[in-house]
C-alpha cells in the first residue's frame, strides 16, 4: 500500500492530540510532515495513532489473544479441507519467498525486483497462464527517480579540481552550462560569476520558522542572473549548519546560470581572501535519474468476451530509500513487506490457480502483478495507459493489497471500490452473518492502492485489505506474523465473489464515487485534488478534482498542473504539502495552473 510519507524534505516536530481509542489527555509527538491529505494516501498521523494505540492495548490483550490465536488455529487445521490446505501451503512458500532478505524489499527497479518478478513469472508459468506482457510475462516502464548530477560535471578552483562528493554540488535547479573565468570574490561585475556567502542570511534568519534556504538561494540566483552574472557559487563561514545538500526530488524550474554550493573546507581554502581573484572553471551537468519497473501478467483465455482483471502490487520499499518507511532512525533494514504486499501477490497467485480449473468459464482472466505501487500507483498507471489488452472489454478489477493480517479478535476485512457499480450489491453482502469475516465497505472508487488507476478507466473495482497494524511500512512487516488462516478465507471470499458474477454472466455498469480523503484536515487545509505522482514535470498534475472543493471551485479539472498557490511557487507534490501547511481554514489565494500551454489564475478559498 502506497503512504506518501517522505522525509527526506525537512520535517518538524508536530505535537497533538491522537483521538484513537487514547486515553483523554495522553500526547504523542510524531514527525511528519505537514501533509496534505487530499487523497495523500494513508497518512503518518493516522497511522502511528494506530500504532500507538495498538501498543497501549497489546499487553492487555496478549495472553488472551495467544490463546485465541492458538485454539483457532488448532480448529481450523482441523476442519480444513484438502484444497484449502493446499492454499495454505502454497501461499507459505509465496510469502516465505518475496518476504526473504534475499528480495531486499522487493524495491522498484532493483535486483530485488528482478528476483520476485521472476518467481511471480514462473509461477503465472506453471499455472499455465499465458503471457500477457510486452516481453514474455513482463512488461517494463520507466520510473523517474528525480534529478541526478552527471558525470561530467565538473569544478576547479586555480587549477585544483574540487570533489563532487564531499566539496561542491550543483543545486538541482542550476542551468547546465560552462563557465571559465577569474573572477574577484567580493566584486560583483557583469559577465563574471558571482560569489555569495550565506553567513549573514544565516544568521539573521536563524530564529525565523518561515525563512525558506532553498527559495532564497533560487531567488537571490535569477536576481544575480538578471544583473549580469554569468554563475552564482554560494558558501557559508557561519557556525550555522545549513544542511544544504543536492536534492535530486527537486523539480523546480532550472535558471539560466550555473548554482553551486562549495562546502565549508574549500570555501575556507579558496575563499578567505574575499579581495583575491580566483580562477575558476566550471561544467553543470544535472540529468534525470531513471529506473525501471516491471509489471508481472498472466492471462487465462476462456474466449470470453469480457476480462476480469485481478491485481496485486509485489513491489515494496526496499531499504527505505525513496522515504517512503515508518522507521525514522536512518537505519537501513530491509524492508521485507510481508503482508504489504507479498500477502496480495501470494493470493493473486493462488487465485490464478483457482480459476484456472474453475468452472466459471463467462469471463477470461487477467493476472497484474505491479511494481512500483509504494512510489505512487507507477505500474499500474503504466498499465492502464498501456494496456495489453482491450481495457473496453474488461469487466471488473480486484485489487488485493495487505490482505495477511486478518485480526482474530476484530475480524475485519475491508471492501473499498463498492460504490463503483451497483451491481457489488448482489455479490457484497457485509450483513451475511456466514463469513468469517466482518465486512467492512468503504464506497469510493480511489484510495492508496492500484484499483485507483482501472477506477480511472471508467472500471468497477474492488479493494480487499485486512487492515492497518504496527508493522505498516517498517523493517518488521515479516512473514511470521502473517495470518494464513485468514488470508485463506480471503481467496476464498474472492473466489466466491467471482464465481457468483460469473453466474450472472453480465457485464457490470460503472458508477463514479467520491474521491477518499484521506489524512488530516485538522492541521491542514486541503484543495480536493487527486495528484499524480508519477507526473515528472514542474508542479502538481491533478489526477482527479472533487466536486465542491477548493480546487473544482476554482474551475480545476483532472489534467491540469497547479505551479503556484499565492506567492508559493508548487513545483512537485512534495513542495505542494509544504506550501498547504502555510494557509488555514478560510484563508483566500490564487492558484495558478496550466492547463496544456493556458496558464490560468484563479482565486481559491480553503
Ligand atoms: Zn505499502
Amino acid at each position: 500500500m502506497f503512504s506518501f510519507i517522505r522525509h527526506h524534505f525537512g520535517c518538524k516536530a508536530q505535537t497533538f492530540n491522537c483521538t484513537y481509542n487514547l486515553k483523554p489527555g495522553r500526547r504523542i509527538e510524531i514527525l511528519s510532515n505537514n501533509h496534505e491529505a487530499d487523497s495523500v494516501q494513508l497518512n503518518a498521523v493516522q497511522y502511528l495513532c494506530h500504532a500507538t494505540n495498538y501498543l497501549a492495548n497489546m499487553r492487555a490483550r496478549l495472553t488472551h489473544t495467544i490463546f485465541f490465536l492458538l485454539a483457532g488455529f488448532f480448529l481450523h487445521a482441523q476442519k480444513l479441507k484438502k484444497p484449502d490446505k493446499e492454499i495454505i501451503a502454497n501461499l507459505q512458500k509465496h510469502i516465505s519467498y518475496l518476504a526473504d532478505d534475499k528480495l531486499e524489499g522487493r524495491r522498484a527497479g532493483t535486483n530485488g525486483e528482478t528476483l520476485a518478478m521472476n518467481y511471480i513469472g514462473d509461477e503465472f508459468g506453471k499455472i499455465g497462464l499465458s503471457p500477457k506482457g510486452t516481453e514474455g510475462f513482463f512488461q517494463s516502464f520507466e520510473i523517474n527517480d528525480g534529478k541526478k548530477i552527471n558525470d561530467d560535471t565538473y569544478f576547479s578552483i586555480k587549477g585544483n579540481e574540487l570533489n563532487k562528493e564531499t566539496d561542491y554540488f550543483p543545486f538541482a535547479f542550476s542551468a547546465n552550462s560552462s563557465v571559465e573565468a577569474e573572477p574577484a570574490l567580493s566584486l560583483q561585475e557583469g559577465d563574471m560569476p558571482w560569489f555569495f556567502n550565506l553567513k549573514e542570511t544565516l544568521e539573521e534568519n536563524k530564529d525565523n520558522p518561515h525563512f525558506d534556504l532553498i527559495e532564497f538561494i533560487k531567488t537571490k540566483a535569477s536576481g544575480s542572473q538578471k544583473k549580469g552574472a554569468t554563475a552564482l557559487i554560494v558558501y557559508n563561514t557561519s557556525a550555522i549548519d545549513d544542511k544544504l545538500q543536492f536534492e535530486g526530488k527537486d523539480r523546480s524550474e532550472q535558471l539560466k546560470i550555473p548554482v553551486l554550493y562549495v562546502a565549508k573546507d574549500p570555501a575556507k581554502k579558496y575563499f578567505k581572501d574575499v579581495a583575491a581573484t580566483v580562477a575558476i572553471k566550471i561544467k553543470t551537468s544535472i540529468g534525470e535519474k531513471k529506473r525501471t519497473g516491471h509489471n508481472v501478467a498472466g492471462y487465462i483465455d476462456n474466449n470470453a468476451e469480457n476480462t476480469v482483471v485481478v491485481g496485486a502490487h509485489f513491489d515494496h520499499l526496499g531499504y527505505g530509500e525513496d522515504g517512503n518507511s515508518m522507521l525514522r532512525t536512518g537505519e537501513k533494514l530491509i524492508h521485507n513487506g510481508a503482508d504489504d504486499n507479498a500477502s496480495g501477490t501470494s493470493a493473486l497467485i493462488e487465485l490464478a490457480r483457482l480459476l484456472k480449473t474453475s468452472k466459471a468459464k463467462n469471463n477470461n482472466y487477467l493476472f497484474i502483478a505491479f511494481s512500483g505501487e509504494e512510489l505512487g500507483l507507477f505500474g499500474s498507471k503504466y498499465y492502464t495507459d498501456n494496456p495489453t489488452i482491450d481495457l473496453s472489454s474488461v469487466n471488473y478489477m480486484l485489487n488485493m493489497d495487505m490482505v495477511g493480517r486478518l485480526n482474530d479478535s476484530t475480524k475485519v476485512l475491508s471492501v473499498g471500490g463498492y460504490g463503483t457499480s451497483a451491481q457489488w450489491a448482489s455479490v457484497v453482502n457485509a450483513q451475511d452473518k456466514k463469513l468469517p469475516f466482518v465486512i467492512k465497505i468503504d464506497s469510493s472508487g480511489t484510495g492508496p492502492s492500484d484499483h485507483t488507476s482501472f477506477y480511472r478507466k471508467d472500471i468497477p473495482v474492488l479493494f480487499f485489505f485486512t487492515g492497518q497494524h504496527r508493522d505498516y511500512h517498517r523493517p518488521s512487516d515479516d512473514a511470521d506474523k502473517i495470518n494464513y488462516t485468514g488470508e485463506l478465507s480471503v481467496i476464498n471470499y474472492i473466489n466466491t465473489i467471482i464465481t457468483n458474477l460469473n453466474k450472472e454472466n453480465q457485464k457490470l455498469a460503472f458508477l463514479k464515487t467520491r474521491e477518499t480523503q484521506m489524512g488530516t484536515r485538522s492541521f491542514s487545509v486541503t484543495m480536493g485534488i487527486m495528484p499524480d505522482y508519477t507526473y515528472d514535470g514542474n508542479g502538481v498534475r491533478a489526477d482527479g478534482v472533487t466536486e465542491g472543493r477548493p480546487a473544482s471551485k476554482a474551475g480545476l479539472k483532472a489534467g491540469d498542473v497547479i505551479t503556484r498557490l499565492g506567492d508559493y511557487p508548487v513545483s512537485s507534490v512534495e513542495t505542494y504539502m509544504q506550501v498547504l501547511g502555510k494557509f488555514k481554514k478560510g484563508d483566500k489565494t490564487k492558484v495558478t495552473y496550466k492547463r496544456g500551454a493556458e496558464i490560468i489564475e484563479a482565486a481559491v478559498e480553503f
